[in-house]
């Protein structure tokens, strides 16, 4: 079932994420992924494009910089190779309509959907796809924040990473490929791990930041999360 009957339960849940670039998925999203695996999660990621068009100076790399992030986050990869900035909406529709027949996912995670001009063209293709294949298939759709230029996304669910903060940066320095970006460099993802946990107005810590597209719940879900009070604390 694509909720959260399975909470009382303990049972695995799925998520799907898909992503125009392999390292779209540790920048905004490694310690949220990696506090999911270490729930039981089963983690998986669909990523569109193989790098072979990057920009970077260091080519051919990103299977292997992918899979070494996927063992720090605990997450398992499937590589498509559309051209970077050449594919389609309904290209993504049937690898996104595949990959659900395959995982079936409780949860997809994608690029959160931008303006035109702000985001990357590819991210912006891949979140339109995902995002119509998700509500007709009714499965809960988080959008993740953007790297660069944050214009058009409404974070509204945030999470706190403080304890997999190491974890993530090292996922992320797995993309040795990509140092050279200036959003990828330690200093710039403290900051933003710091600018969410302000948003917040929390004095401590880092957090990720989500957008709630579409979410449902059954009625077990608040007894869940009161149990979980009681012995954790759910709610900052
Ligand atoms: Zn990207």
């Amino acid at each position: 079932m694509n909720n959260f009957s399975h909470f009382n339960k303990f049972s695995q849940l799925n998520v799907l994420l898909v992503y125009a670039h392999a390292d779209d998925e540790v920048l905004p999203a490694a310690g949220t992924l990696r506090l999911m695996s270490n729930a039981g999660w089963n983690i998986h990621c669909l990523i569109l494009t193989d790098g072979s068009y990057s920009s970077s100076s260091i080519k051919g790399t990103r299977h292997k910089e992918a899979e070494a992030a996927g063992k720090i986050i605990g997450a398992t990869y499937d590589f498509y190779t559309f051209e970077e900035c050449n594919f389609s909406t309904q290209a993504v529709i049937k690898v996104t309509e595949e990959a659900i027949k395959h995982c079936q996912p409780d949860l997809i995670i994608t690029h959160a959907p931008q303006p035109e001009k702000y985001g990357h063209r590819d991210h912006e293709v891949c979140a339109i796809a995902v995002s119509n294949v998700a509500t007709r298939k009714n499965i809960s759709l988080w959008y993740s924040a953007p790297p660069v230029f944050l214009r058009g996304f409404e974070p509204n669910f945030f999470v706190d990473i403080t304890s997999v903060i190491d974890e993530k940066i090292a996922a992320i320095n797995c993309y040795e490929s990509e140092y050279e970006k200036t959003f990828m460099q330690l200093d710039a993802i403290l900051v933003l791990s710091r600018f969410w946990a302000r948003e917040l107005g929390q004095k401590d810590g880092y957090f990720e930041a989500f957008e709630i597209s579409r979410q449902w719940v059954n009625a077990s879900f608040f007894s869940v999360l009161t149990h979980s009070k009681n012995n954790i604390r759910v709610f900052s």
